[in-house]
């Protein structure tokens, strides 16, 4: 027998609502029983994502988002600003380089945030920025973006603000018209309780404007098709029928808990976690900055930060995530985001304290369940 704990940053666990709802007969699209759910999920979405803007959802994992975003924005030789802080800031860049686009780069040491005013930098020396591309959360760091300050630089500038929120929405606030994001990309596994395969966007009067004179090719991901479907409650293609439906019991669930407790789960469960490793004598990776959603752990010397990650899955069940690119088998990534709760987090923090200790690691047993018990009973 063995019992799994998926404490990854995506996919992430689904609550039993949400098995349910895929396990139902499939329905036709083209129907007033689907229209009536495309209708509660796009509302739905618009809660989520805090704008009164059209959502669309896509069949794509996140990345087809952003390159909806892309595509849709841009013509062959725009200038934009991509923000590289992470892995998943490199790839607003691979992707406009695709097309053709040029990038004027701001790179950030891993481990930190950008300095909105480099943005501001970048937008005074050339008018001509078409748009900026950020990320929310920088899923491989475990670093939030102050994106409210990043929205008030570009917000008087011609350029449109977007943000790659795959990994933050649903977890952490994202105010997006409050703080004029104007195209915001997000998928289903990660804060929002769904299996991969649903990309969402959101987009703004401002990046309309931007879409409709911008020529790179397009077809699947068209904004234009899909806002024309919308328009009638209907998708360009076949959407992936039995995640909207599952999402609309995501929705219910978040909408009968409010983003506010939401977002104050997440805090408290981010706080937990990383109080357990401090106690435990390790260090984060992102003390400054830290998103509630990913905590990425410096692996302490001497421990094969690998064999640990392996060793919590494959023996254990407890699945966390090892570091990405330059940060391979120096960090390990423990997630707090979406269906987790109080006690997922101590089952995955005493399970990391046996492995440790089983590799020869010195720390007191039991310190790091202790620190988060004392947090969550604040
Ligand atoms: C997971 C993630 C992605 C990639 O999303 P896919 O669904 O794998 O395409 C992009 N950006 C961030 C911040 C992520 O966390």
């Amino acid at each position: 027998m063995r019992k799994n704990y998926l404490l990854t940053p995506g996919p992430t666990p689904l609550p039993p609502e949400v098995c349910e709802a895929q396990a139902r007969p499939i329905i036709h699209h083209r129907t007033p029983q689907f229209q009536a759910i495309l209708k509660e999920a796009s509302e739905g979405m618009k809660y989520i994502f805090q704008t009164s803007h059209d959502v669309y959802i896509l069949a794509s994992s996140g990345t087809g988002a952003m390159e909806a975003a892309v595509v849709n924005l841009c013509s062959a030789g725009d200038t934009v600003v991509t923000v590289e802080a992470g892995k998943f800031g490199e790839r607003w860049t691979e992707i406009a380089k695709a097309y053709g686009i040029n990038c004027e780069v701001i790179k950030v040491e891993w481990g930190k945030a950008v300095d909105p005013k480099e943005i501001e930098k970048k937008l005074k020396a050339n008018p001509k920025i078409k748009a900026v591309f950020t990320t929310l959360c920088e899923t491989s760091t475990g670093v939030a973006t102050d994106i409210e300050a990043v929205g008030k630089a570009v917000k008087d500038t011609d350029a449109v603000l977007v943000v790659d929120a795959i990994s933050g929405l649903g977890a952490i606030d994202l105010k997006t018209d409050a703080w004029g994001c104007d195209i915001v990309v997000s998928g289903s596994q990660k804060g929002l309780m769904l299996p991969p395969g649903l990309g969402f966007i959101s987009v703004s009067p401002k990046a309309w404007q931007k879409i409709e004179s911008a020529k790179l090719p397009r077809y699947y991901f068209d904004l234009k098709a899909a806002k024309k479907a919308l328009a009638s409650t209907d998708t360009p293609f076949t959407p992936a029928i039995t995640l909207i439906v599952a999402l609309c019991e995501a929705l219910k669930i978040m909408r009968q808990d409010g983003l506010e407790k939401i977002f104050a789960r997440h805090k408290k469960m981010a706080d937990a976690t990383r109080a357990a490793m401090q106690a435990l004598g390790m260090g984060l990776f992102a003390p400054t900055a830290a998103s509630d959603v990913v905590t990425a752990v410096i692996v302490p010397a001497g421990i094969d930060g690998e064999k640990l990650v392996k060793t919590m899955r494959d023996t254990y069940g407890v699945t966390i995530a090892g570091g990405q690119a330059e940060l391979k088998g120096k960090v390990f990534r423990f997630a707090h985001m979406g269906f987790i709760e109080e006690f997922d987090i101590i089952a995955g923090i005493s399970c990391l304290e046996k492995v440790l200790k089983q590799m020869g690691y010195k720390f007191e047993l039991g310190s790091g369940v202790k620190a988060a018990q004392e947090v969550f009973l604040k």
